[in-house]
């Protein structure tokens, strides 16, 4: 059956970009051929890159970016571990459900939908916490949260505690800097900006967390020494983990160098001069944004649905007469809010004239 091309402007996946599409065609090696190893080292070096990290342990897993919240927890939770994790949205919510899984003790702090996580908040919440999360730029509402701040006040207030931060909707579209925010554990998920097809899960653990380390997690699939000696090698050389899903490692080594070549800092900046045309032009329609000012996410943007509009009925519309997808809203803001993603390759002028066309067409 032939599928239809869409143009992917919801919360994920987007489109991706051409080099990433050509890279899944590339021929298929075995996963421990010397060849696609070299492959491997050099996408995992291009991901510290987009990290800003030197963290020896950076690699993709295997899986979506879920997979890369179970294995922050998974390795880092003993029983009784006090996780503090700061809610402002679905996938903060997600984590407190994760990390209790895996036996956290978890002190959540709710916020407002809408709104940064607030860091005085965070860190007054517990006096000795394990681990402190939160997500970077929160899809659900479209918000970035200022996790330099959260580290920089962390590092004083509670030195012992290991940082994580979500960065699924953040990575190839802002400027993340985990070493010198004293970030210690973070994942992404490929198919947002990094603009690559969704199954691969880019993850960074920091040495501090290394050393703190769950040695036998309850998941044998998401265990970092495992995997650590199939991607870093070690005193008995590579050993098989399990099969590497190589093609998609090809897609997203060459995606990581089509930004490389563009500049992350320009990438960013490529995001947020869409984002900025597409937020004012919905303003400019008479709509009114979600997300608090000053907080926005320039890349997934979060707009309220008229009182007297079916918002299904738009993103049908859109679906079926424009090939364009938004997103619908998350949780109780499913018919009240859309959410429309300039990422990665859709992270382009065109893209957002595109979109404010045709809603402005489907309001009229
Ligand atoms: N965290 C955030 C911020 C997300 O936006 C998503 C997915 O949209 C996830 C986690 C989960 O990722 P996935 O759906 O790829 O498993």
């Amino acid at each position: 059956m032939a599928l239809t091309e869409r143009t992917l402007l919801g919360p994920g996946p987007s489109n991706p970009y051409p080099e990433a599409t050509a890279g899944l065609s590339a021929p298929l090696l075995g996963h421990l051929d010397p060849e696609f190893i070299g492959l491997l080292e050099r996408t995992c070096d291009r991901l510290r890159a987009v990290w800003g990290t030197a963290n020896p342990l950076t690699l993709p897993l295997s899986g979506t970016g879920s997979i890369g919240m179970e294995a922050a927890f998974a390795n880092t939770v003993r029983r009784g571990d006090v996780a503090v994790i700061a809610v402002n949205g679905l996938f903060g919510a997600r984590m407190c459900e994760v990390a209790a899984r895996y036996g956290a003790e978890v002190v959540r702090v709710d916020h407002a939908w809408g709104e940064p996580v607030d860091v005085e908040r965070v860190l007054a919440a517990h006096p000795a916490p394990a681990i402190v999360a939160a997500v970077h730029a929160e899809t659900s509402t479209g918000v970035r949260s200022d996790i330099a701040a959260l580290g920089a006040a962390l590092r004083e207030r509670s030195p012992e505690a290991l940082l994580l931060a979500d960065c699924v909707t953040s990575l190839g579209g802002t400027e993340i800097a985990l070493d010198a925010w004293g970030v210690d554990i973070a994942y992404s998920g490929t198919q947002k900006c990094l603009g690559v097809a969704p199954g691969l899960a880019p993850f960074s653990f920091s040495e501090r967390a290394w050393q703190r380390r769950v040695t036998a997690p309850p998941i044998w699939y998401l265990d970092l020494g495992l995997l650590g000696a199939y991607v870093r090698g070690g005193p008995g050389g590579r050993t098989y983990h399990h099969t590497a899903p190589v093609a998609m490692i090809a897609s997203l080594d060459a995606a990581l160098e089509r930004i490389a070549e563009e500049g992350v800092d320009a990438v960013a900046e490529r995001h947020r001069a869409a984002g900025r045309r597409l937020q004012e032009g919905l303003v400019e329609m008479g709509l009114e944004l979600f997300a608090a000012e000053g907080h926005r996410l320039p890349q997934l943007t979060t707009v309220r649905v008229p009182g007297d509009v079916d918002s299904a009925k738009v993103r049908e519309q859109l679906l079926t007469e424009y090939g364009i997808e938004i997103g619908a809203g998350a949780g109780e803001y499913a018919s009240s809010v859309w959410r429309i993603g300039l990422m990665g390759h859709n992270a382009r002028m065109d893209r957002a004239e595109l979109v404010l066309g045709a809603l402005r067409r489907v309001l009229r």
